[in-house]
């Protein structure tokens, strides 16, 4: 079964108030197995909703429509199906009572206006609304199901579970979407498409799909089987060639971030946990920011500096004068220095460090905006104790986007680096 959402409401189409209804309504109609075509969002105009709805059903089995079924001028829904079903309005007596024994209830005399929250178009029916006085409406249209609920969250969710949910249910046959999330950092949207190849074909059951979110490309395996049992051992299979195709770019399911996955690095399966320095230039705490983000952080993260200056890499991590003239900031010598000194001042097993040109400006033709260079310092626990015994590295990427973004992709690319380390692997980029 295929059901489309149709959202109505000037404040939506304006972008003044965020379409949540439909969003909530595909993730109940995926649960118990029926595809969701699309959303559409219509302002507050007759025509333009009897149109929609009208092009609609040809795209549908069921259409869902929420909003404008209040008592003002402005809600033109029931009008608009009416027309659409070329049927005249009735006056649900049923309804309009339980409308005035509302307003008897709280005291007052129900305005006439609110009457018209008991019209229904002729053929349709009204459905109960548990906490308001718009009973939704339950038509045909062009043979398909329509079923009309209240804007207001609260009444369309009651609605929807209470009326549409076993009505959808029953035709959806018993099918289940499961549904699952795989998160990726380091490689462009294109080039992990090209790794999983075949597993993006659009006719595929599981179905694999990319989006983008601050630089972490997800995949999203949704699988449509007729039970769940079915449908989640066939989602574990796609997951499973995801990850043979991928393999360590992935870095976390679902709501995991790329601090927690560094986070159970440093932390599962040892007695102490790894420890972690920062030391930042561009990213200005941000590394920092995103370690400290997750609570019991203390255990590993140990603190960090933040030397945006030439003079403060000099007199906090002892950067030497000579190298930052010859070099530059954003150079990898000066990056592995901040790393050491960083780890040596902390005394932790790591010593991460980030200097670049975040922009706009402080670009140069050798250093361009986006130039960022990265360090890491590693000092094997229970082996030497000398600075000779420290293991360091530093990469340069030039990495895209605005002030903000180049900032934010430094520092998911030094967590990167630093969980490549921790997983004793090569990191499978530049
Ligand atoms: P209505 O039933 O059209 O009078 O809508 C009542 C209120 O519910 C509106 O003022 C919005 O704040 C809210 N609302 C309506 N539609 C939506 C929607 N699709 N998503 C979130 N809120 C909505
Ligand atoms: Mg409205």
């Amino acid at each position: 079964m295929k059901a489309f959402i149709l959202s109505i409401g000037d404040e939506l189409a304006l972008g003044q108030t965020i379409d949540t209804n439909s969003a909530w309504m595909s993730q109940q109609l995926a649960s118990i197995g029926c595809d969701v075509a699309g959303h559409m969002t219509v302002s507050d105009d007759k025509i333009a909703i009897r149109d929609a709805m009208t092009y609609l059903v040809g795209l549908c089995d069921v259409l869902i429509v929420s909003g404008g079924i209040g008592p003002t001028d402005d809600d033109l829904t029931r009008f608009a199906l009416a027309d659409a079903m070329g049927v005249e309005l009735y006056l649900d007596e049923g309804w309009a009572k339980e409308v005035e024994g509302f307003f008897t209830r709280i005291g007052r005399v129900m305005p006439k206006q609110n009457q018209v929250q008991a019209m229904m178009p002729v053929g349709a029916t009204s459905i109960f609304n548990t906490c308001g006085t718009a009973a939704g409406i339950r038509a045909k249209l062009k043979g398909k199901d329509v079923f009309v609920t209240p804007g207001v969250p609260k009444e369309m969710k009651a609605m929807f579970d209470r009326d549409i949910k076993p009505f959808v249910k029953t035709f959806a046959g018993g099918a289940a979407i499961v549904s699952s999330t795989l998160h990726t950092f380091g490689q462009g949207e294109s080039t992990i498409a090209e790794k999983l190849g075949d597993l993006m074909n659009r006719s595929r059951n599981p179905s694999v799909g990319t989006t983008v979110s601050g630089g972490i490309v997800s995949l999203r395996v949704n699988s449509r089987f007729e039970s769940v049992e079915r449908a989640t051992e066939e989602l574990r299979k796609t997951e499973q060639q995801c990850e043979a195709l991928l393999g360590d770019l992935i870095f976390g399911k679902e709501d995991q971030t790329l601090p927690m996955a560094i986070a159970s690095l440093l932390t599962q399966g040892r007695e102490k946990p790894l420890t972690v320095a920062t030391a930042e230039s561009c990213t200005g705490g941000l590394i920092a920011k995103m370690l400290t983000d997750l609570s019991g952080s203390s255990s590993y993260y140990m603190g960090g500096f933040v030397t945006y200056s030439n003079k403060s890499k000099y007199e906090r991590l002892g950067v030497n004068m000579e190298m930052l003239n010859v070099y530059g900031a954003v150079s990898e010598q000066v990056v592995l220095q901040m790393a050491r000194s960083a780890r040596r001042l902390m005394s932790t097993t790591y010593g991460i460090s980030v200097s670049g040109v975040a922009g706009p400006t402080g670009g140069s033709p050798t250093k361009p905006v986006g130039t960022v260079c990265i360090g890491l310092a590693y000092l094997e626990p229970g082996g030497g104790k000398t600075e000779d015994h420290v293991f360091s590295m530093a990469r340069t990427f030039q990495l895209p986007g605005d002030r903000d973004m180049i900032r934010d992709r430094s520092a998911k690319m030094a967590l990167t680096l630093l969980r490549f380390h921790l997983m004793q692997k090569p990191t499978p980029f530049q």
